[in-house]
Protein backbone atom coordinates (compact mmCIF):
# COMPACT_ATOMS: atom_id res chain seq x y z
CA UNK A 1 0.00 0.00 0.00
CA UNK A 2 1.06 3.54 -0.56
CA UNK A 3 3.06 5.19 2.04
CA UNK A 4 4.93 8.59 2.96
CA UNK A 5 6.76 9.55 6.17
CA UNK A 6 6.52 12.91 7.10
CA UNK A 7 7.88 15.46 9.77
CA UNK A 8 6.14 17.23 12.80
CA UNK A 9 8.01 20.43 14.38
CA UNK A 10 8.26 21.43 17.44
CA UNK A 11 7.57 25.23 18.71
CA UNK A 12 8.28 27.74 21.68
CA UNK A 13 6.90 30.96 22.50
CA UNK A 14 9.09 33.81 22.11
CA UNK A 15 6.13 35.92 23.75
CA UNK A 16 2.87 34.59 25.26
CA UNK A 17 0.35 37.13 26.27
CA UNK A 18 -2.94 36.20 27.76
CA UNK A 19 -5.49 38.74 27.19
CA UNK A 20 -8.60 37.84 28.84
CA UNK A 21 -10.70 34.29 29.96
CA UNK A 22 -13.28 34.24 27.28
CA UNK A 23 -16.64 33.43 28.32
CA UNK A 24 -16.69 29.99 26.53
CA UNK A 25 -13.82 28.96 28.76
CA UNK A 26 -10.55 29.88 26.04
CA UNK A 27 -8.47 31.99 26.44
CA UNK A 28 -7.63 34.83 23.52
CA UNK A 29 -3.85 35.37 23.59
CA UNK A 30 -1.33 37.13 21.70
CA UNK A 31 1.73 35.22 20.99
CA UNK A 32 4.77 35.01 18.62
CA UNK A 33 5.39 31.96 17.51
CA UNK A 34 8.72 29.76 16.42
CA UNK A 35 9.00 26.40 14.86
CA UNK A 36 12.38 24.77 15.56
CA UNK A 37 14.36 22.03 14.32
CA UNK A 38 13.32 19.31 16.36
CA UNK A 39 10.87 16.92 15.18
CA UNK A 40 8.56 13.65 15.75
CA UNK A 41 8.30 11.51 12.24
CA UNK A 42 4.97 9.94 11.13
CA UNK A 43 5.23 7.31 8.69
CA UNK A 44 1.20 7.26 7.04
CA UNK A 45 0.04 4.13 5.10
CA UNK A 46 -3.04 3.60 3.19
CA UNK A 47 -4.64 0.59 4.80
CA UNK A 48 -8.21 -1.03 3.80
CA UNK A 49 -9.61 0.31 6.58
CA UNK A 50 -9.92 2.01 10.08
CA UNK A 51 -7.08 3.90 11.73
CA UNK A 52 -4.89 2.37 13.55
CA UNK A 53 -1.36 4.10 15.40
CA UNK A 54 1.44 2.68 16.31
CA UNK A 55 4.14 4.48 18.95
CA UNK A 56 7.55 3.96 20.05
CA UNK A 57 7.05 6.31 22.93
CA UNK A 58 6.05 5.15 26.17
CA UNK A 59 2.61 6.05 27.86
CA UNK A 60 1.20 7.70 25.02
CA UNK A 61 -2.55 6.66 24.11
CA UNK A 62 -2.86 5.47 20.91
CA UNK A 63 -6.84 5.18 21.07
CA UNK A 64 -9.00 8.08 19.74
CA UNK A 65 -7.82 10.50 22.67
CA UNK A 66 -4.51 10.88 20.39
CA UNK A 67 -4.41 14.28 18.36
CA UNK A 68 -3.50 12.10 15.07
CA UNK A 69 -6.15 10.14 15.34
CA UNK A 70 -8.42 12.76 16.25
CA UNK A 71 -6.73 14.52 13.10
CA UNK A 72 -7.00 11.69 10.76
CA UNK A 73 -10.64 10.86 11.62
CA UNK A 74 -11.25 14.87 11.24
CA UNK A 75 -10.06 14.02 7.46
CA UNK A 76 -11.82 10.56 6.85
CA UNK A 77 -14.86 12.11 7.84
CA UNK A 78 -14.73 15.73 5.82
CA UNK A 79 -13.47 14.19 2.16
CA UNK A 80 -15.14 11.21 2.89
CA UNK A 81 -12.01 8.93 2.68
CA UNK A 82 -12.53 5.14 2.01
CA UNK A 83 -9.51 3.90 2.05
CA UNK A 84 -8.25 3.24 6.27
CA UNK A 85 -4.67 4.40 7.42
CA UNK A 86 -1.91 2.80 9.67
CA UNK A 87 0.38 5.51 11.03
CA UNK A 88 3.32 5.23 13.03
CA UNK A 89 5.05 8.16 15.30
CA UNK A 90 8.15 8.37 16.19
CA UNK A 91 8.80 10.55 19.12
CA UNK A 92 10.97 12.89 19.54
CA UNK A 93 9.33 15.96 20.99
CA UNK A 94 8.99 15.98 25.04
CA UNK A 95 5.70 15.63 26.03
CA UNK A 96 3.87 17.82 28.05
CA UNK A 97 6.09 20.40 27.67
CA UNK A 98 4.94 23.36 25.90
CA UNK A 99 6.09 22.93 22.87
CA UNK A 100 3.20 21.58 21.19
CA UNK A 101 4.18 18.15 20.13
CA UNK A 102 0.44 16.65 20.48
CA UNK A 103 -0.98 19.95 17.83
CA UNK A 104 2.41 19.27 15.67
CA UNK A 105 1.49 15.42 15.19
CA UNK A 106 -1.92 16.36 14.42
CA UNK A 107 -0.81 19.12 11.75
CA UNK A 108 1.63 16.22 10.19
CA UNK A 109 -1.42 14.21 10.38
CA UNK A 110 -3.93 16.71 8.05
CA UNK A 111 -1.00 17.81 5.67
CA UNK A 112 0.39 13.81 5.07
CA UNK A 113 -3.32 13.15 4.29
CA UNK A 114 -3.75 15.60 1.59
CA UNK A 115 -0.78 14.39 0.08
CA UNK A 116 -1.27 10.65 0.35
CA UNK A 117 -4.98 11.07 -0.95
CA UNK A 118 -3.95 13.41 -3.26
CA UNK A 119 -6.62 15.58 -1.85
CA UNK A 120 -4.98 19.11 -3.54
CA UNK A 121 -6.37 21.30 -0.61
CA UNK A 122 -4.46 24.67 -0.03
CA UNK A 123 -2.77 25.21 3.37
CA UNK A 124 -5.25 28.01 4.30
CA UNK A 125 -7.81 25.19 3.97
CA UNK A 126 -5.66 22.52 5.90
CA UNK A 127 -5.54 25.41 8.42
CA UNK A 128 -9.31 25.88 8.73
CA UNK A 129 -9.48 22.21 9.24
CA UNK A 130 -7.28 21.85 11.63
CA UNK A 131 -8.66 24.40 14.32
CA UNK A 132 -11.22 21.54 15.29
CA UNK A 133 -8.15 19.49 16.34
CA UNK A 134 -6.89 21.93 18.87
CA UNK A 135 -6.50 25.79 18.66
CA UNK A 136 -2.49 25.51 18.18
CA UNK A 137 -2.56 23.03 14.90
CA UNK A 138 -2.89 26.00 12.60
CA UNK A 139 0.27 27.29 13.49
CA UNK A 140 1.80 23.58 13.09
CA UNK A 141 0.56 23.94 9.27
CA UNK A 142 1.78 27.21 8.28
CA UNK A 143 5.14 27.05 10.58
CA UNK A 144 7.99 29.29 10.44
CA UNK A 145 7.19 32.32 12.59
CA UNK A 146 4.15 34.25 13.23
CA UNK A 147 2.34 36.35 15.27
CA UNK A 148 -1.05 34.46 16.52
CA UNK A 149 -3.95 35.64 18.32
CA UNK A 150 -7.89 34.90 19.14
CA UNK A 151 -7.14 31.19 20.84
CA UNK A 152 -4.02 31.07 18.87
CA UNK A 153 -5.95 30.11 15.96
CA UNK A 154 -5.55 33.83 13.98
CA UNK A 155 -2.11 33.75 12.23
CA UNK A 156 -0.10 36.17 10.21
CA UNK A 157 3.08 34.83 8.72
CA UNK A 158 6.14 36.68 9.77
CA UNK A 159 10.04 37.00 8.66
CA UNK A 160 12.12 34.19 9.43
CA UNK A 161 13.88 35.28 12.67
CA UNK A 162 18.02 36.64 12.14
CA UNK A 163 20.07 33.02 12.48
CA UNK A 164 20.67 32.32 15.73
CA UNK A 165 20.74 28.66 17.75
CA UNK A 166 18.11 27.66 20.24
CA UNK A 167 19.16 24.96 23.38
CA UNK A 168 15.88 23.38 24.82
CA UNK A 169 16.22 22.16 28.40
CA UNK A 170 13.28 20.33 29.99
CA UNK A 171 13.57 19.27 33.60
CA UNK A 172 11.55 15.84 34.55
CA UNK A 173 8.46 17.15 34.94
CA UNK A 174 5.10 17.42 33.08
CA UNK A 175 3.19 20.15 33.15
CA UNK A 176 -0.62 20.36 32.02
CA UNK A 177 -2.17 22.84 29.80
CA UNK A 178 -5.19 22.80 31.16
CA UNK A 179 -3.85 23.15 34.87
CA UNK A 180 -2.05 26.07 33.80
CA UNK A 181 -4.62 27.94 32.16
CA UNK A 182 -6.78 27.36 35.23
CA UNK A 183 -4.24 28.75 37.92
CA UNK A 184 -3.67 31.84 35.55
CA UNK A 185 -5.12 35.18 36.70
CA UNK A 186 -5.78 36.77 33.39
CA UNK A 187 -7.43 39.68 35.58
CA UNK A 188 -4.52 40.12 37.61
CA UNK A 189 -1.55 40.32 35.31
CA UNK A 190 0.37 43.71 36.03
CA UNK A 191 2.79 43.45 33.24
CA UNK A 192 1.88 42.09 29.41
CA UNK A 193 4.92 41.46 27.17
CA UNK A 194 5.53 44.08 24.38
CA UNK A 195 4.62 41.68 21.44
CA UNK A 196 3.59 44.54 18.74
CA UNK A 197 7.12 45.52 19.69
CA UNK A 198 8.10 41.80 19.08
CA UNK A 199 6.49 41.75 15.94
CA UNK A 200 7.97 45.17 14.78
CA UNK A 201 11.61 43.38 15.95
CA UNK A 202 11.05 40.78 13.90
CA UNK A 203 9.70 42.28 10.88
CA UNK A 204 13.09 44.81 11.39
CA UNK A 205 15.05 41.57 11.61
CA UNK A 206 16.33 42.54 14.89
CA UNK A 207 17.75 39.87 17.43
CA UNK A 208 18.41 42.26 20.12
CA UNK A 209 14.86 43.65 20.12
CA UNK A 210 13.36 40.32 19.60
CA UNK A 211 14.93 39.01 23.20
CA UNK A 212 14.18 42.22 24.66
CA UNK A 213 11.39 41.38 24.49
CA UNK A 214 11.00 37.97 25.60
CA UNK A 215 8.11 37.23 28.41
CA UNK A 216 5.45 34.33 28.90
CA UNK A 217 2.44 35.32 31.40
CA UNK A 218 2.50 31.68 32.02
CA UNK A 219 5.77 31.50 34.02
CA UNK A 220 3.51 33.39 36.79
CA UNK A 221 1.66 30.40 37.10
CA UNK A 222 4.31 27.57 36.20
CA UNK A 223 7.31 28.43 38.18
CA UNK A 224 5.94 29.10 41.36
CA UNK A 225 4.88 25.96 41.19
CA UNK A 226 7.99 24.38 39.83
CA UNK A 227 10.78 26.57 40.75
CA UNK A 228 13.33 24.21 39.04
CA UNK A 229 12.13 26.45 35.95
CA UNK A 230 14.06 29.26 37.26
CA UNK A 231 16.79 27.52 37.70
CA UNK A 232 17.08 26.16 34.57
CA UNK A 233 16.32 29.87 33.16
CA UNK A 234 19.34 31.04 35.36
CA UNK A 235 21.95 28.52 34.81
CA UNK A 236 20.81 29.45 30.28
CA UNK A 237 21.61 33.06 31.31
CA UNK A 238 25.40 31.82 32.77
CA UNK A 239 26.06 29.83 30.44
CA UNK A 240 25.72 32.91 27.86
CA UNK A 241 22.30 32.99 26.33
CA UNK A 242 20.93 36.18 25.24
CA UNK A 243 17.77 35.46 26.70
CA UNK A 244 15.98 32.65 28.17
CA UNK A 245 11.99 31.53 28.77
CA UNK A 246 9.81 28.92 29.81
CA UNK A 247 7.64 27.99 26.59
CA UNK A 248 3.80 27.81 25.69
CA UNK A 249 2.69 26.37 29.71
CA UNK A 250 5.72 24.82 30.10
CA UNK A 251 8.31 23.18 31.97
CA UNK A 252 10.23 23.06 28.94
CA UNK A 253 12.63 26.24 29.19
CA UNK A 254 14.53 27.84 26.01
CA UNK A 255 17.89 29.70 25.26
CA UNK A 256 18.47 31.97 22.34
CA UNK A 257 22.45 32.17 21.61
CA UNK A 258 24.27 34.15 19.05
CA UNK A 259 27.50 32.31 18.26
CA UNK A 260 27.24 28.65 17.19
CA UNK A 261 30.35 27.73 19.85
CA UNK A 262 28.48 29.20 22.78
CA UNK A 263 25.44 27.49 22.06
CA UNK A 264 26.89 24.21 21.65
CA UNK A 265 29.44 24.44 24.97
CA UNK A 266 25.79 25.68 27.03
CA UNK A 267 24.28 21.85 25.33
CA UNK A 268 26.83 20.39 26.83
CA UNK A 269 26.90 21.66 29.97
CA UNK A 270 23.32 21.29 30.48
CA UNK A 271 23.29 18.04 29.70
CA UNK A 272 25.64 17.44 32.79
CA UNK A 273 23.24 19.66 34.51
CA UNK A 274 20.42 17.47 36.71
CA UNK A 275 17.60 19.45 37.11
CA UNK A 276 17.80 19.51 33.12
CA UNK A 277 16.28 15.71 31.91
CA UNK A 278 15.87 16.42 28.50
CA UNK A 279 18.51 19.13 26.15
CA UNK A 280 18.27 19.49 22.59
CA UNK A 281 20.75 22.36 20.57
CA UNK A 282 18.48 23.48 17.76
CA UNK A 283 17.39 25.92 15.58
CA UNK A 284 14.33 28.13 14.20
CA UNK A 285 13.03 25.97 11.47
CA UNK A 286 11.65 27.34 8.42
CA UNK A 287 10.97 25.40 5.46
P1 LIG B 1 1.05 22.69 24.12
O1 LIG B 1 2.34 23.39 23.96
O2 LIG B 1 0.18 22.72 22.89
O3 LIG B 1 0.32 23.03 25.36
P2 LIG B 1 2.35 20.40 25.19
O4 LIG B 1 3.69 20.36 24.55
O5 LIG B 1 2.31 21.01 26.56
O6 LIG B 1 1.37 21.14 24.23
P3 LIG B 1 1.70 17.78 24.24
O7 LIG B 1 2.96 17.00 24.31
O8 LIG B 1 1.27 18.29 22.95
O9 LIG B 1 1.77 18.96 25.31
O10 LIG B 1 0.51 16.89 24.82
C1 LIG B 1 -0.02 16.98 26.09
C2 LIG B 1 -1.00 15.82 26.27
O11 LIG B 1 -1.75 15.57 25.07
C3 LIG B 1 -0.27 14.55 26.60
O12 LIG B 1 -0.35 14.32 27.98
C4 LIG B 1 -0.96 13.46 25.77
O13 LIG B 1 -1.66 12.53 26.56
C5 LIG B 1 -1.93 14.19 24.86
N1 LIG B 1 -1.64 13.85 23.44
C6 LIG B 1 -2.53 13.50 22.51
N2 LIG B 1 -1.95 13.24 21.34
C7 LIG B 1 -0.63 13.42 21.51
C8 LIG B 1 0.51 13.27 20.66
N3 LIG B 1 0.39 12.87 19.39
N4 LIG B 1 1.72 13.56 21.18
C9 LIG B 1 1.84 13.97 22.47
N5 LIG B 1 0.80 14.10 23.32
C10 LIG B 1 -0.42 13.83 22.85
Amino acid sequence: MEQLTTRAYAKINLGLDVIQKLPNGYHQVKMVMQAIDLWDELTLEKAESGIVLTTDAEGLPTDGSNLICRAAGLMRDAFSLKEGLKIHLRKRIPMAAGMAGGSADGAAAIAGINRLFRLGLPVSELMRISVAVGADVPFCILGGTALAEGIGEELTSLPPLPPCHIVVAKPDLEVSTKFVYEHLDARGLTEHPDIDGMVTAVREGSLPGIIHRMQNVLESVTIPAYPVIAAIKDKMLSLGAAGSLMSGSGPAVFGIFTEEDTAKEAFRQLKAYSPAKQVFLTAPFHR
